[in-house]
C-alpha cells in the first residue's frame, strides 16, 4: 500500500487536476501523453485522449534510418515493409493519423528505436547514460517552452525503451515541479501483473507515492480507440490479438508525488 502526501503543485493547489470520478470537471485542463514508440500512446491512453481533447502526444524514439535495410526483427514481422524503406516517416504518418482520429496534437522527437541503434544502420547518438541525458534535456526544454498542467508518462513495462522512458521522466518529476501522472504501458500492463506490481514497488522504494487514479466509469470511447489503434496500419499484424486486447483493457494511471527528495 502506498501512502500518498500532499504537495505544492503548480498554480498553488494540493489537489491533483486528474481525480477519477471528478476528471470531467477538468476537460479544459491540457495534458502531454508521453509515448516510447510512435504506438504506445494510441495502445495506452487513446481513451484518455478522447476525454482529454488537444492532449499532446509526444513520442520519444521517433527517429531511425532513413533507409532500414535490411529490415530488423520487429519491422520484418510486421509484414509490411520493404527492405530500404523509410519505416520512421511511415509511421510518423500513422501516428499523425491516429491523432486525427483522438483530436491529439503529434508531437515526434528524433531519438532513434531501439531496434536501430547500432552501428548496422549507423547509429551515432548517444548511448546508455548520455541517451537519458540527452532525452531529459529535451523534455525539460519542452516543458518550459509549451507547459501543460499535467504530464502522463509510461510506467515502464515490457521493453527497454519503455524503461528508459519511464526512467527519465520519473528523474525528471523528482526534480521538478511537473504535476505527473503514470499510465500502465499496454497491452504489458494487461499480461504482466507481477512486473506491474514489481515496477510500482521499485518506485516507492526511489521515494516515490503512486496512489491509483483509473476511473471507475469508463471514459472516452472505446470506437475511437480502435481505430486509433487501426491507424497504426503496419503494426497490426506484429500486434495481432495483443492490439484488441489493449483495447478492451482498462487504461490504468496512478497520481506520482515524491514521499522524499
Ligand atoms: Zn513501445
Amino acid at each position: 500500500m502506498h501512502r500518498a502526501i500532499a504537495v505544492p503543485l503548480r498554480g498553488g493547489t494540493e489537489t491533483p487536476p486528474l481525480a477519477g470520478a471528478t476528471y470531467t470537471a477538468n476537460v479544459g485542463q491540457q495534458f502531454r501523453v508521453v509515448s516510447p514508440h510512435l504506438d504506445d500512446a494510441a495502445l495506452s491512453c487513446s481513451r484518455f485522449a478522447v476525454a482529454h481533447p488537444h492532449a499532446r502526444l509526444l513520442t520519444v524514439f521517433a527517429g531511425g534510418p532513413a533507409r532500414v535495410d535490411p529490415l530488423p526483427p520487429w519491422d520484418r514481422a510486421a509484414r509490411f515493409f520493404r527492405d530500404g524503406d523509410d519505416v520512421t516517416a511511415i509511421r510518423r504518418a500513422e501516428d499523425r493519423a491516429a491523432c486525427e482520429i483522438l483530436e491529439a496534437i503529434p508531437e515526434h522527437l528524433d531519438f532513434w528505436d531501439g531496434q536501430y541503434r547500432s552501428a548496422a544502420y549507423g547509429y551515432t547518438g548517444p548511448a546508455d547514460a548520455a541517451l537519458e541525458a540527452a532525452i531529459s534535456l529535451r523534455l525539460e526544454r519542452l516543458a518550459a517552452s509549451d507547459p501543460v498542467d499535467a504530464w502522463l508518462v509510461p510506467l515502464g513495462l515490457g521493453h527497454s525503451d519503455h524503461r528508459l522512458t519511464s526512467d527519465v521522466c520519473l528523474a525528471l518529476a523528482q526534480r521538478t515541479d511537473l504535476v505527473t501522472y503514470v499510465y500502465g504501458d499496454l497491452p504489458y500492463c494487461a499480461e504482466r501483473e507481477d512486473e506491474v506490481l514489481e515496477r510500482l514497488h521499485s518506485l516507492a522504494q526511489r521515494g516515490f507515492a503512486l496512489v491509483e487514479k483509473t476511473p471507475t466509469k469508463p471514459e472516452g470511447s472505446s470506437a475511437h480507440k480502435r481505430e486509433a489503434v487501426r491507424a497504426h496500419r503496419s503494426q497490426r499484424r506484429s500486434l495481432g490479438r495483443r492490439a484488441r486486447r489493449a483495447v478492451r483493457a482498462t487504461e490504468r494511471r496512478w497520481a506520482l508525488s515524491r514521499t522524499s527528495t
